[in-house]
């Protein structure tokens, strides 16, 4: 089973370079970030706070998630839209930093790739925690005003502060909580998506790997 694990912080080209990958490869692609996004929209449509631990803990388990081509559906639900919305957004940093949280999604994950055969998977601790023995772990990372610079296009609605502010609250609260935090694994490749394309980076990957 072939699984290529993608971290780095958002708007580090993760997404875009994790999918990109996968269509080369022909194999599965899976965005954990949409599991855990899912969550936070299932707290919120209850009305619970999303820093309650004990309620968005024992909610989780229960919860229908389905990722799949780009479309996710919590509870039957088609959330995709909703799930990158300002307030899930907002929300869902506290709800990843829950340790019963992500040990749901975690066995999720696995699960999922398993049953596809080996993907291409991208998040904050694919290659740390959910898939260490991967083929390829691969870390993205870019400058600050170009990771505030693609998240401020990709939703234009908002301004480029409020977007570039998000990023840096993001970023401290998901590399400095106790479970799991966003880190370069040790053993990762470390690429810079500054200056570079997408084919480019992609490339660069694909030579990291074996035959097929
Ligand atoms: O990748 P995306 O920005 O959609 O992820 C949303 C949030 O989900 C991140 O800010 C992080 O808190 C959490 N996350 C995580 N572990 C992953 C993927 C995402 O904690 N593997």
């Amino acid at each position: 089973m072939r699984v290529i694990a993608i971290d780095g912080p958002a708007g580090s080209g993760k997404s875009t370079v994790a999918r990109r990958l996968a269509e080369r490869l022909g194999t599965a692609y899976l965005d954990t970030g949409a599991m855990y996004r899912a969550v936070a929209f299932a707290a919120l449509r209850r009305g619970m706070d999303p820093g309650d631990a004990g309620p968005v803990a024992r909610m989780a388990p229960g919860l229908d998630i389905a990722v799949d081509g780009g479309q996710v559906k919590v509870d039957g639900v088609d959330a995709t839209i909703e799930i990158r919305g300002p307030e899930v957004t907002r929300a869902v940093s506290e709800v990843a930093a829950n340790p019963a949280v992500r040990t749901e999604l975690v066995r999720r994950q696995r699960d999922w790739v398993a049953e596809r055969g080996g993907a291409v998977v991208e998040g904050r601790d694919i290659g740390s925690v959910v898939f260490p023995d991967a083929e390829l772990r691969a870390y993205l990372h870019a400058r600050p005003e170009v990771r505030a610079g693609r998240r401020h296009q990709e939703v234009s609605d908002l301004e480029y502060e409020a977007v570039a502010a998000d990023i840096a609250r993001r970023d401290s609260f998901d590399s400095e909580r106790q479970a799991d935090p966003l880190h370069r694994a040790e053993g990762a490749v470390v690429v810079d998506t500054s200056d570079r394309s997408v084919e480019e980076i992609v490339d660069e990957l694909l030579g990291h790997l074996g035959g097929p």
